[in-house]
């Protein structure tokens, strides 16, 4: 009992001694309310911290509010004098339309809030603004800070295989070839898995909408062709791109059709068929999020 007692005191002791230190302490940094003139004190407290409670809740607030962020960029540029002599228009259909209108067919839907993820913020360079290949990737890395990357592109082939499906014909074997969409992605990219998963994803999403993959790149012997149902291309030295060495974000770069053969020229020029291909890249966005949860 006598311990107990002994121990009770210490305990007072330790809070009294507790309490007039803090008091001592509260003065030091804000003034006594007390013994203080009103006004002196209100100035006191505006530079005192806010109450811990206010402080925890703020920025949980504001990581439950930020947005999924992707940019969509159209490949090249309509007028090179406005970006960088390495800049251009693109491939040229078989109508002989210039690549880089193509590419803004489709980057364009993304602009209006209709074909936008509610969840997502979008970012679209268009190739009309004439942003250059380096511009835009610095653009990206230091402000932007995306979490996706997908540029906007079609696609040719080369100049001896071209001249041999037009000997061979419309129905030939060489035009069957060249033709469809594909994804490209760079092993040597910092973000090689996360390209791959997200390419995977966005190819998948093409197929069930009935798009079929170009597997010509692969005749060529340029670069691999990593994922043959999908379309899926390496791109390595010395046939590396870009974007794919440079962006510090998970980068896709999407050739949506062969403009090169007439027919794929046509389905791409169709608003209808655009709109597949701007659904099936949100559907890809939509499910590529849920996987990062
Ligand atoms: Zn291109």
């Amino acid at each position: 009992m006598q311990i107990f007692n002994y121990f009770l005191g210490l305990v007072l002791v330790g809070v009294i001694g507790f309490v007039m230190f803090e008091k001592v302490l509260v003065i030091k940094l804000v003034g006594d309310s007390q013994n203080s003139k009103p006004n002196q004190i209100t100035t006191l407290y505006d530079t005192a911290p806010k109450p811990i409670s206010k402080a925890i809740k703020e920025p949980i607030k504001k990581t439950v509010k930020k947005k999924f962020k992707v940019v969509i960029v159209s490949g090249h540029v309509a007028d090179r004098r406005k970006a960088s002599k390495q800049d251009g228009r693109g491939a040229k259909s078989a109508g002989g339309v210039y690549e880089y209108r193509f590419n803004d067919n489709i980057s364009s839907w993304f602009k209006q809030k209709k074909y936008q993820l509610e969840n997502v913020e979008y970012q679209v360079i268009l190739a009309t603004q004439n942003v250059s290949l380096k511009e835009r990737v610095n653009f990206t890395n230091k402000i932007l800070k995306p979490d996706l990357y997908i540029e906007i592109h079609h696609d040719s082939a080369l100049l001896r295989d071209i001249k041999r499906a037009k000997r061979e014909g419309a129905d030939g074997k060489m035009w069957r070839l060249i033709s469809g969409f594909s994804m490209h992605v760079s092993s040597q990219n910092r973000f090689y898995k996360e390209n791959l998963k997200f390419a995977k994803i966005l190819s998948n999403q093409f197929l069930n909408k009935n798009f079929k993959p170009n597997l010509y790149h692969s005749t060529t012997n340029r670069f691999p062709l990593i994922d043959k149902k999908r379309g899926i291309y390496n791109r390595i030295k010395p046939y590396g791109l870009y974007i794919l060495y440079h962006l510090k974000n998970p980068t896709v770069l999407l050739e949506c059709a062969t403009i090169i053969n007439s027919k794929d020229e046509k389905m791409v020029n169709s608003p209808q068929n655009q709109i597949k291909m701007v659904n099936a890249i949100n559907n890809a966005i939509k499910i590529y999020i849920k996987t990062k949860k």
